[in-house]
């Protein structure tokens, strides 16, 4: 491919180009050692997963699902309670000793000797014209252009316009991780995955939670969820739901937020995590020719390729109907493949995609709720199989944990997996691969062994609570156990 045809001066050409360094940073492997290659970051190296997003929150999650634990252990006979919460400590031993030490090394690998091929610019970067970049390294403006460009731009939280307008200091997923001390109450406004682990960390942790959501809680969520999971949550946080904030005041006491209804909510911290957009709009994708979806969403074909600009490609957040890591990382392998093998390329993986929520109790999904499967014409059986009547369940003394299954009564396929309870995003995984090779559940819980008396029993007896117009005469409970 030729250099790009513009009037702009062009300090230097890349085989390929690369902007965001989450899921794009993995693309140049030894295949690319060839290449001439330009990474642009103009953040911390790792993007929003490794620094701000799925791996601290998660981190976090795991010690406040501990320390929940132990404030409900007395009903396993145990009397133990969380003495105190070092927080200082908490933030240093996930950031300074984990995530900032991997950032770092992210970034020096490759700025090093190892990775000669490839140029490291640490500016946010602009199109200016096809396949051309102004960006920077340092103090020094640079401006490149590439053979390929590939945009892994990733996405930002969306801040109401109320909240920016007021002029109060507020938090969002990039910088409530790193607080000085643990505040003694917390407002969050929003009712999305991201509002619900911050909420389950926080109260975990002591904090007082206000959420401040729009509609329900978690409102995608299949109804025999959905219901239960806003019941739970209404135990533990002061939840003003289908209300919007209209404006905010800092206050001696903190942020005090007004809302549509004339009522107000206090905190010592707000928190904003309304959803996320797409950085396209801040790209310049015009001078790109690069055409979106809305104003950032670039718009990509099945391989990953800009519907508008020849040698642009998109992946992850910036592009992606999903905003989770794991697909930003399929897409990113699907492109990766793509630029390497042109005449035989893959198609973006987006099949089956399960996605977790991990909070307390956690969720996890995949494929069609039983509504959608209805509104799809399928032929529906389903099955709610509580983890209290398995003997695993048991053990945990657990009576809100379910497993809901919904499945085709004509083809014997599975059609969506839908888990609330302890472990429910490992638990899931055995039907995200019925649906990912297509299995025939009428033979799939008779025709293996589960082993007993582990909570993957759920699932089993989930299964076998399903009917089918042509059941599988294997398909017998006569095994279980509990
Ligand atoms: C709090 C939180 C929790 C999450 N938890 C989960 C989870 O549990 N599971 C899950 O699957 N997903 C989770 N996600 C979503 C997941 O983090 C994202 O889907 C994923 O990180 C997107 O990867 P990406 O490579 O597309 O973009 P990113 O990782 O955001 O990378 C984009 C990079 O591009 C850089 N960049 C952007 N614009 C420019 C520019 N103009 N010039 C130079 N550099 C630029 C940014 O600085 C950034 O580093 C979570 C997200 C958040 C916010």
């Amino acid at each position: 491919m030729q250099t790009p045809a513009s009037k702009t001066a062009v300090d230097r050409h890349y085989d390929l180009v690369i902007i965001g360094t989450g899921s794009g940073n993995s693309i140049p492997g030894p295949e690319f050692e060839d290449q001439s290659i330009a990474i642009i970051e103009k953040a911390s190296f790792g993007g929003t997963c490794l620094n701000v997003g799925c791996i601290p929150t998660k981190m976090y999650v795991h010690t406040a699902d501990v320390a929940l634990q132990t404030a409900e252990s007395g009903r396993l006979g145990l009397e133990a309670e969380v003495n105190s919460v070092d927080w200082p400590g908490m933030v240093s031993r996930i950031f300074e000793n984990r995530v900032d030490a991997i950032s770092a090394a992210g970034e020096e690998y490759r700025r090093g000797p190892k990775t000669p091929n490839i140029d490291v610019y640490d500016q946010h970067a602009v199109f200016v014209g096809e396949r051309t970049l102004r960006t920077g390294q340092g103090v020094h403006p640079r401006t490149i252009s590439g053979d390929r460009v590939v945009v892994a731009a990733g996405s930002r939280p969306v801040i109401p316009e109320a909240i920016a307008a007021s002029g109060v200091r507020y938090h969002t997923n990039e910088d409530i991780m790193r607080l000085p001390q643990l505040p003694k109450s917390l407002v969050v406004i929003g009712g999305g995955s991201i509002a619900m682990e911050f909420a389950h960390v926080f109260d975990a942790l002591g904090t007082d939670v206000t959420i401040i959501a729009r509609s329900t809680l978690l409102r995608n969520l299949d109804q025999d969820l959905h219901g239960p999971f806003n019941n739970l949550a209404a135990e533990r946080f002061d939840i003003r739901s289908g209300r919007t904030p209209v404006g905010a005041v800092q206050t001696d006491q903190g942020i005090t937020v007004r809302l549509d209804d004339g009522s107000t909510a206090t905190g010592e911290v707000l928190l904003v995590a309304t959803g996320r957009i797409p950085n396209g709009d801040l790209l310049g994708l015009p001078a790109g020719g690069i055409e979106t979806i809305g104003a950032g969403r670039i718009k990509v074909d099945e391989y990953g390729r800009s519907t508008s600009a020849a040698g642009v490609w998109a992946l992850g957040d910036v592009s992606s109907p999903y905003m989770l890591k794991h697909v930003a990382n399929a897409e990113m392998r699907a492109v990766r493949h793509n630029l390497l093998n042109p005449e035989n390329m893959q198609r973006m993986p987006h099949d089956h995609v399960p996605a977790a929520t991990f909070t307390h109790p956690q969720i996890a999904t995949v494929g069609m709720t039983e509504a959608q499967a209805r509104e799809h014409g399928h032929n529906v059986t389903t099955k709610v199989q509580s983890y209290g009547d398995v003997a695993y369940g048991w053990a945990l003394e657990d009576t809100t944990g379910i497993c809901k299954l919904v499945a085709d009564k004509d083809t014997g396929k599975l059609v969506g997996a839908h888990y609330m309870g302890p472990q429910a995003s490992t638990l899931i995984q055995q039907m995200i691969t019925v649906l990912a090779f297509d299995l025939d559940v009428r033979q799939f819980a008779a025709n293996q062994y589960w082993i007993h008396p582990a909570l993957p029993e759920v699932t089993e007896n989930a299964l076998l609570g399903l009917t089918f117009n042509q059941p599988d005469h294997n398909n017998s409970p006569d095994h279980l156990t509990s």
